[in-house]
């Protein structure tokens, strides 16, 4: 690993693009630095004696609120790298337009050594210490899944939540990534891998672009090394090789790797991963570890976590285009490199953020009370067998059968939140497309997506005097 911290790492990015903006340096310290950063230490009776632990809670900015962040829980989690993420969601949310400030928070734990009645009592406790001091709160400050996190720990935090407040009307906003039939909204769970999926796409109609990655057109074919296959990872990987024709060459995973040159089947691995807890006795199983990383691929997916690509090995990656689905898996030294190398990354904060976007989409349902699609769905469908009707009787000829039943269907909740996510997905990287390459000064795609976010939260500062 390099001697940067992740934060460091962060910062790196923040001050070339706030350099390149011509931001005043109070304004830029005010933007970069955290507004708050609250560690707590409890306890929990379990097994017999009291474990103590420690969860964080940072608060990045709070330029809009509620501020809104993913809670980890993984054993090396530390002030740093919360501090980091919480930095990397201010950042993300800007980018996208999604009117939040920037939080993160995590407990120090590893989750596999707890029983899930365990995890459930610590869970409850760590929201109830959030809880005292506002860290949890609909209007203020909005948790999410993240690594070691999903749909069942917010179902938990939810609900304690909901026992505190129990005359809060909009309790159930207080958590992004529940269930379905816990407030929860359809295509969370797949949401940052489909963003993932929803920005490569983009960028592969991005001509100009492509061509500077020396790969042909089109995502078809592409061979794609994947590290990590948990929620991100998976969805990525899957949507990927089954709807835009990849072939996942290389899967990394804990404890080895899965090779396959002619496409790993990923629903069949993930279904041996949720089986036996492990990728070991999958065919195509290597012991080979992060060396996988530098294999010959047209697309890398570091979809794990952070450092991943730093100075030691980003001059040995040979892929030309790296997406980033994890935060920070590449330093700010390793990212030198590769930019010398001419290998072309779309940064985390912009190919990750399918996860806040639908999570902004969760928390707008939950405050309005009703699923997207409820009042117009029907209408809709009316209205298109009205139009059926009147070409059938214009032309005497009947609409063919197979295409009467996608036509004239209204839009439902999911059809929805993929509309609205591939269009803030498209959007965001047609933006930093645009900055790249119209401006001589501005290195890459990183540097790019970091001025326009950092343009916005610094005149969203100055447009209230500050
Ligand atoms: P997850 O816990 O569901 O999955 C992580 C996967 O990576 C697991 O399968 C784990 O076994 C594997 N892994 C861990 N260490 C590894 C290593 N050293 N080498 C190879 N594989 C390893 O986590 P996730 O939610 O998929 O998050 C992954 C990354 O994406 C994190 O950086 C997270 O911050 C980021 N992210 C997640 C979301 C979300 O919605 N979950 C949103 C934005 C960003």
């Amino acid at each position: 690993m390099d001697n940067a911290s992740f934060l460091q790492s962060v910062g790196t990015n923040f001050d070339r693009a706030s350099g390149l903006l011509g931001l005043s340096d109070d304004l830029a310290r005010k933007i970069k630095t955290a507004n708050s950063t609250y560690i707590v230490r409890f306890g929990v009776r379990l097994r017999g004696g009291v474990h103590t632990f420690t969860g964080y809670r940072t608060v990045h900015s709070e330029h809009f609120e509620p501020v809104k962040g993913g809670i980890r829980y993984g054993p090396f989690a530390d002030q740093d790298e919360v501090e980091a993420l919480a930095a990397l969601m201010t950042y993300k949310c800007a980018l996208m337009d999604i009117p939040f400030g920037g939080a993160k928070g995590a407990l120090a734990i590893e989750p596999r050594e707890w029983e899930t009645q365990d995890l459930e009592k610590i869970t409850r406790r760590f929201t109830q210490e959030l809880a005292k001091r506002n860290l949890i709160s609909p209007s203020q400050n909005v948790p999410a899944p993240d690594m070691g996190t999903g749909e069942r720990e917010m179902a938990w935090m939810a609900d304690e939540y909901r026992k505190l407040n129990p005359t809060d009307l909009n309790a159930w906003a207080c958590v992004t990534g529940k269930p379905l039939g816990k407030g929860g909204i359809a295509g969370r769970t797949e949401a940052t891998g489909r963003g993932v999926q929803y920005t490569l796409q983009e960028f592969f109609r991005h001509v100009s672009d492509v061509k500077k990655t020396g790969l042909s057109a089109g995502l078809s074919g592409k061979r794609v090394i994947i590290q990590g296959l948990g929620n991100v990872g998976y969805h990525a990987a899957l949507f990927l090789s089954e709807q835009d024709g990849c072939c996942v060459t290389h899967v990394l995973e804990r404890g080895g790797s899965i090779v396959d040159p002619k496409g790993v089947d990923i629903a069949k691995l993930h279904e041996h991963m949720l089986e036996t807890g492990g990728i070991e006795n999958y065919s195509g199983f290597t012991n080979s570890g992060p060396e996988i990383l530098e294999a010959e691929a047209d697309i890398l997916i570091p979809a794990a976590m952070e450092g991943v690509i730093n100075e030691n090995n980003a001059s040995r990656i040979k892929a030309p285009l790296i997406i980033e689905a994890a935060n920070g898996p590449i330093t700010a030294a390793a990212d030198t490199i590769l930019r010398k190398n001419g290998v072309i990354v779309i940064p985390d904060f912009c190919a990750n953020a399918g996860g806040v976007t639908v999570s902004y989409f969760e928390w707008i349902k939950n405050l309005t009370h009703i699923r997207f699609g409820r009042m117009q769905r029907r209408q809709q469908e009316n209205q298109f067998e009205m139009l059926i009707q009147g070409v059938e009787s214009m032309t005497g000829q009947s609409f063919p059968e197979a295409d009467r039943k996608s036509v004239l269907s209204g839009a439902t909740e999911i059809n929805l939140v993929r509309s609205g996510l591939e269009d803030t997905m498209r959007v965001a990287y047609e933006a930093i497309s645009t900055v790249w390459n119209d401006k001589d000064d501005v290195p890459d795609l990183r540097t790019a997506a970091m001025m326009i976010a950092v343009d916005r939260v610094a005149k969203s500062y100055v447009s209230i005097g500050i």
